[in-house]
């Protein structure tokens, strides 16, 4: 499956919730949910049918693949490498999708979201423990030191994703000095540090597992 390069918000009103996409927009009246929360689409209006079974499992899994923007092969191998490690598979699985080094820039508050955190790696304004990593999908462990790059530390795009993600609070499971542009991780996602992720990842485990 290719990826998906269709308007953003689409893919929030398909999931009828915010998948926080866009970064400061999402937290506006302009976020296409507060004036649309119906399904795209001619008839997404009258769309009321309720999920049960595979639907719902389906929704669930397209819902995390969109909020951490992975193709479904990626997605899938995600979710095989963590039924192959010691712990609950859908703990594990989300654990490691927040360790992937775009999701630790976001969580740092050196990019407003995801897809602009991914972009802030890919560009090469990242490194972990002293060297430049520009793979998004990286994924970081306990001890290692996420930074941004010396040449990038003016960076505008950084800067001002850092003073609008001032107000939010630092995940539990890294230290971030954010004048310094730098954290460190100390110990690795739980399932309850992950509040803000509304997933049920059991449905996403129910339907890999047919
Ligand atoms: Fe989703 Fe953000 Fe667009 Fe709102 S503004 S619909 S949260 S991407």
């Amino acid at each position: 499956m290719a990826r998906y390069i269709g308007p953003v918000c689409r893919q929030c009103r398909r999931e009828g919730m915010k998948l926080f996409l866009k970064g400061e927009r999402c937290h506006t009246e302009k976020c296409a949910i507060e004036k649309r929360n119906f399904v795209p689409g001619q008839h997404g209006k009258d769309r009321k049918a309720k999920l049960v079974g595979y639907g719902l499992q389906l929704r669930e899994k397209q819902k995390a693949r969109r909020i951490y923007g992975l193709l479904e092969t990626q997605f899938r191998n995600n979710f095989e490498k963590a039924s192959l490690s010691k712990g609950i598979t859908g703990d594990v699985m989300l654990s490691n999708l927040e360790r992937r080094l775009d999701s630790v820039i976001y969580r740092m508050g050196f990019g407003t979201s995801r897809p602009q955190s991914r972009q802030i790696v890919r560009h090469g304004h990242v490194q972990v423990n002293g060297r430049k990593v520009d793979i998004p999908s990286f994924m970081v462990k306990i001890g290692d030191e996420v930074a941004v790059r010396e040449p990038s530390k003016n960076n505008p795009t950084i800067l001002s994703a850092r003073d609008a993600t001032a107000h939010a609070p630092s995940p539990s499971w890294m230290d971030v000095d954010r004048e310094a542009l730098k954290g460190k991780i100390t110990s690795l996602p739980k399932r309850e540090e992950l509040v803000q992720i509304q997933l049920n990842e059991q449905l996403i485990v129910e339907l890999y597992s047919k």
